[in-house]
């Protein structure tokens, strides 16, 4: 992103959100509309790609508190300032209403934005090194696989420099030329009411070579859209909905810059037996009424691993829940956390003629004992 960028977008727009939103609310609305333009259900559609691209943008931007703050600021500080982009179109330096020269002592506008996004890693455009953008993508992974990690292979959908021409926007066999306006910096100063402007080069796009024979893959621009399958490593113990981030495997840099970043967003398939709380692996085990009474040593399944005996001691009420140690997710430390039991009453349904008057006898045993008796007592109070 240059400076320019930073005036002329406006990414809460871009976004559908509010200058206050906070970051859950521009996460949400992200992902929202990323969904909807992604360039995978929209191929060939060059216009739902540009606004895909532009989202990515107002998202990486505004989501990165830095950032976010730093374009904010340069907003508040420049409000309705344009830089001009064409012929003398310098009404925007009068809507301002005073002279933006006076306000930075005399120093340059181009010096004074250079100052402020001076630390934004080469981002600014031109023929000077620029840092690859961020690529997020997702994944699902088995139960298992989440909890004892895994390699998956992810296939990205990208724009990078085009295989045809090694990003160079000319013709196979051809070699780009220097940019005679720009003299290959790609950037073109010029002087407008008594400072200096910087901005990208008009005629080689700031790119500081022009392409003669231009590549006909991309048609002269360098970059392309492609496609590429990677490994990744995720993590053991990662939850649903977290982001991993593989650093250097997003789009690679230009002119030397650095590779991007890769964000993987994991999904994780529920069990059917097990559940996940923190460090923690749930179950929930039938139990007899019986055995809740009297006391019992029950068998009680574990993640890939073989069944333990948990001890029920006599009187446990419903629901209670038991802590297996050592059989839950292992740590960053290597620890492992527990394996949570519940414990839960299954009534039969068909009682066998012993069952029944068994049953039966029991009802007449604890006929004296009414357990609401409590409950009933205390719902007189007010
Ligand atoms: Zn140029
Ligand atoms: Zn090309």
């Amino acid at each position: 992103m240059s400076t320019k960028d930073y005036l002329e977008k406006d990414y809460y727009k871009t976004l559908g959100v509010p200058k206050t939103a906070k970051s859950a609310e521009i996460k949400k609305a992200y992902r929202e509309l990323a969904r909807k333009y992604h360039p995978d259900t929209h191929k060939g559609d060059a216009k739902a790609g540009e606004h895909f691209k532009e989202i990515t943008e107002a998202y990486n931007v505004l989501s990165n508190e830095k950032q976010r703050k730093e374009y904010d600021e340069a907003r508040s500080m420049f409000g309705g300032f344009r830089v001009p982009t064409g012929g003398r179109s310098s009404g925007g330096y009068g809507g301002a209403g005073f002279d933006l020269g006076d306000l930075f002592g005399g120093e340059g506008l181009g010096d004074v934005l250079g100052g402020i996004f001076r630390n934004r890693g080469g981002t600014t455009a031109g023929s000077r090194a620029r840092r690859g953008a961020d690529v997020e993508t997702e994944t699902t992974l088995s139960f298992g696989d989440s909890i004892d990690g895994a390699t998956v292979s992810l296939r990205l959908t990208g724009e990078g420099p085009c295989t045809a021409c090694h990003g160079t926007g000319a013709k196979a066999g051809t070699v780009p030329k220097v940019c005679a306006d720009c003299h290959g910096t790609g950037q073109q100063s010029r002087n407008l009411g008594g400072f200096g402007l910087s901005e990208p080069c008009k005629t080689c796009k700031g790119r500081g070579l022009v392409a003669e024979d231009p590549c006909t893959t991309c048609k002269g621009s360098g970059r392309a859209m492609s496609s590429r399958t990677i490994q990744a490593r995720v993590p053991a113990g990662v939850a649903d909905g977290q982001r991993i981030r593989i650093p250097g495997k997003g789009v690679k840099g230009e002119h030397g810059g650095r590779s991007g970043d890769l964000y993987v967003k994991v999904h994780v398939k529920p069990h059917p037996v097990f559940g996940r709380t923190g460090d923690n692996l749930t179950v929930t085990v039938p139990v007899t009424i019986s055995e809740l009474a009297l006391g019992a040593e029950i068998k009680v399944p574990t993640h890939r691993g073989p069944a333990v005996t948990v001890r029920i001691p006599p009187g446990t009420p419903n629901g209670r829940v038991f802590r297996v140690p050592g059989r839950g997710i292992r740590r960053k430390d290597g620890t492992l956390g527990a394996l949570l039991v519940t414990v839960e009453v299954t009534v039969p349904k068909d009682l066998s003629g012993k069952a029944r008057s068994a049953m039966e006898d029991l009802r007449l045993a604890t006929a004296s004992e009414d357990p609401r008796e409590d409950l009933l007592r205390r719902a007189r109070q007010d």
